[in-house]
């Protein structure tokens, strides 16, 4: 079973050792690759490995530091179990990157559509139309990082929990949930947000389970719910 963590900090401190601890967490269930992103002003630093979260770690430069990042430990369903397939996946442009647990089965059509419409692909999952959807509905308009998931949501087919960030709103995280478990939780310091309770532990003092259609915005200062 895959897991995912996101957390936001409240106080300037780097997230990246919480969303470490966190996969660590998440990895005593089964998964085959793991990968963590972290945003440093308009830029996003992104890791990712097939295997075991010890070869993520190895591939870490120590100096990685961020205020806002998300991170996956997959479990492929579709494309095999390698680095390039695994999470984060990243949007033609690199401006919008999407963890994401479960299956979307309608992908090979959305993908389709995105080729036409000259989006590229690199992995063989069904997550990377994700954020090419999402660069594609702020490409058309949408005035926010949540109002571009709203947008993409009734596209979609399948079961999903995923993360979004976004070059052109940062130290912003989104969340969107269907028929996938995804637990919030704050403390003074961070705001996280995880497949498990597991993966929250230690980092918060309150924790919630999002309902199923929800979308929610995190910031340093509030999160904002949307269904
Ligand atoms: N379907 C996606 C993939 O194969 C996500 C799998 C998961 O839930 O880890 O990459």
């Amino acid at each position: 079973m895959c897991g995912i963590i996101g957390v936001i900090s409240r106080n300037e401190q780097s997230v990246v050792s919480d969303i470490l601890g966190g996969l660590g967490c998440l990895s005593s269930r089964g998964y085959d690759g793991a990968g963590i992103v972290v945003q440093q002003g308009a830029s996003f630093h992104l890791h990712k490995r097939e295997g075991k979260l010890v070869n993520l770690l190895n591939s870490l430069d120590e100096n990685i530091t961020g205020v806002c990042g998300i991170a996956h430990n997959r479990w492929a369903t579709h494309g095999g179990a390698t680095d390039t397939n695994a999470h984060p996946h990243m949007s033609s442009d690199d401006s919008v990157v999407v963890v994401h647990n479960g299956i979307l089965e309608n992908y090979l059509s959305l993908k389709a559509a995105l080729l036409r419409n000259g989006f590229h692909f690199q992995s063989d999952t069904d997550t990377e139309v994700i954020p090419n959807l999402i660069q594609q509905a702020l490409e058309d308009g949408a005035k926010s990082l949540v109002k571009a998931v709203m947008d993409i949501i009734p596209l979609l087919e399948g079961e999903y929990a995923f993360l979004v960030m976004s070059k052109k709103y940062p130290e912003e995280i989104v969340a969107a949930t269907y028929e996938r478990p995804l637990i919030l939780g704050v403390s003074k310091d961070k705001y996280v947000v995880g497949s498990s309770e597991i993966a929250l532990v230690g980092l918060s003092d309150k924790v919630v389970e999002l309902g199923d259609n929800e979308v929610v915005s995190i910031n340093a200062n509030s999160v904002s719910c949307y269904k």
